[in-house]
């Protein structure tokens, strides 16, 4: 399938500048994805024409303000198969909507001598936070095993479920290896162990069609602004009857049915767990990157980076002395490479030198980085506004780097 990706460009402002003198070449849209013109200009006209807080005024421009804001939850429970939009909880990020489940579904359902299971390739905001919900409670973490590949061990984690199992929380797609997980038939092994399912989505969401009913995990989290969409609108997907049984997160305005010194009752979901003021235009703008999205559709973006990859991974396959980490065969376009001899960080300042932004590091996993044996890679996370031509540039410019370091 193709896109009309040379239109797709023009709707991205920021890919018409130069970085370095040299046209920009974006390659780290894994880290935050470029936003367009439509997410930009709605939010500017949410500022100039139509801002007022929500939920609280009987004024109209609040009242249109509090009827915009929950049009965009409605969007989203579309665009990602939700059957309900009284289960789309929104949070800054999935770092937020993560920490939300470990503090509050966490701090009720796991106790001493419980297990949590998570896998090597995981994000830390899919670690850390239940570590430190392990540390409060005396639970204990187990982790699935990945090959060499970077393809998940799957009768590793079976094994690994247990009666003392509470939770399953998995990554989607994987932000440094790319790998794509089979999370429906993950979810489906954890419920046959009664055990309750996360899964991280902060990769997916951007790049392939999303379907959180046909996954079926009790609870989904991922970032707007990895998603086209600006930063500080985050999303929580959580099955209805788990979202209503959790206590709060934050408390304060909002979240609210009725407060006084006597006690306080709370509002039902999802504003139960939207305490103050939410980033307004952030969820205005989020909606514009779905309509975007909409009207290309997220099956054709899927396609087309597939394709980029191929493309991408054959290319890199030519560089001498480089290495990719990450094979899986169900993979996203994310490519995390090695080079002989020179530092991921050198290889970013080369290509930075050339106009090409890739990442360099440990990308947030550094217990997967220890798995696979490097103390970081050098990476490039494609999107649909990417080239062949943006490919090209990527190669050249590591053969380049290789010659300089050889
Ligand atoms: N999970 C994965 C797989 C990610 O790649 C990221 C960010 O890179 C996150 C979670 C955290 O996203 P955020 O920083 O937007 O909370």
């Amino acid at each position: 399938m193709t896109l009309d990706v040379d239109r797709i460009r023009k709707d991205f402002p920021i890919l018409g500048t130069e970085m370095r003198g040299r046209p920009l070449t974006y390659l780290d849209s894994g880290a935050s994805a470029q936003k367009p013109k439509a997410v930009i200009d709605a939010m500017s006209d949410f500022y100039s024409a139509r801002y007022a807080n929500i939920h609280r005024g009987v004024y109209q421009l609040s009242a249109d303000a509090t009827r915009d804001y929950e049009a965009v939850r409605g969007k989203v429970a579309r665009f990602i198969g939700a059957k309900d939009e009284r289960e789309i909880v929104f949070v800054r990020n999935a770092t937020e909507a993560i920490n939300l489940v470990a503090r509050t579904w966490g701090e009720v359902n796991v106790g001493e001598g419980d297990e949590i299971v998570l896998t090597w390739m995981e994000h830390h905001a899919n670690i850390v936070p239940w570590q430190m919900l392990a540390d409060r409670k005396g639970a204990t973490i187990r982790v699935a095993e990945i090959d060499d590949d970077g393809v998940l061990d799957v009768h590793h984690l079976a094994s690994l479920l247990g009666p003392r199992t509470k939770l399953l929380a998995v990554t989607h797609v994987s932000n440094a290896l790319g790998t794509i997980n089979p999370v429906a038939e993950l979810v489906a092994l954890a419920k046959e162990h009664g055990v309750t399912t996360l899964v991280d989505g902060a990769q997916a969401v951007p790049h392939q069609p999303v379907d959180v009913d046909a996954i079926g995990a009790d609870f989904y989290a991922f970032s707007g602004h990895k998603v086209f969409g600006p930063s500080g609108a985050g999303v929580l997907h959580g099955r209805y009857p788990l979202l209503d049984a959790m206590p709060p997160f934050l408390g304060g305005g909002d979240m609210i049915e009725v407060v006084s010194f006597d006690g306080t009752t709370f509002a039902p979901v999802p504003q139960k767990f939207e305490a103050g003021t939410p980033d307004i235009a952030s969820v205005i703008g989020f909606g514009a990157a779905i309509d975007y999205l909409d009207g290309i559709g997220m099956d054709a973006i899927a396609a087309y980076e597939h394709e980029l990859l191929e493309y991408a991974t054959a290319g890199l396959d030519t560089v001498p002395g480089l290495r990719i980490v990450g094979r899986a065969k169900e993979k996203a376009a994310v490519l995390s490479f090695v080079l002989e001899d020179a530092h991921p960080h050198d290889i970013g300042t080369c290509l930075d030198g050339e106009g090409v932004a890739i990442r360099a590091g440990h990308h947030c996993a550094q217990p997967l980085m220890q798995r696979v044996g490097v103390p970081a890679t050098a990476r490039a996370s494609l999107a649909f506004y990417n080239t062949r031509e943006d490919i090209d540039r990527l190669v050249d410019a590591l053969v380049k780097t290789a010659e300089l370091f050889s």
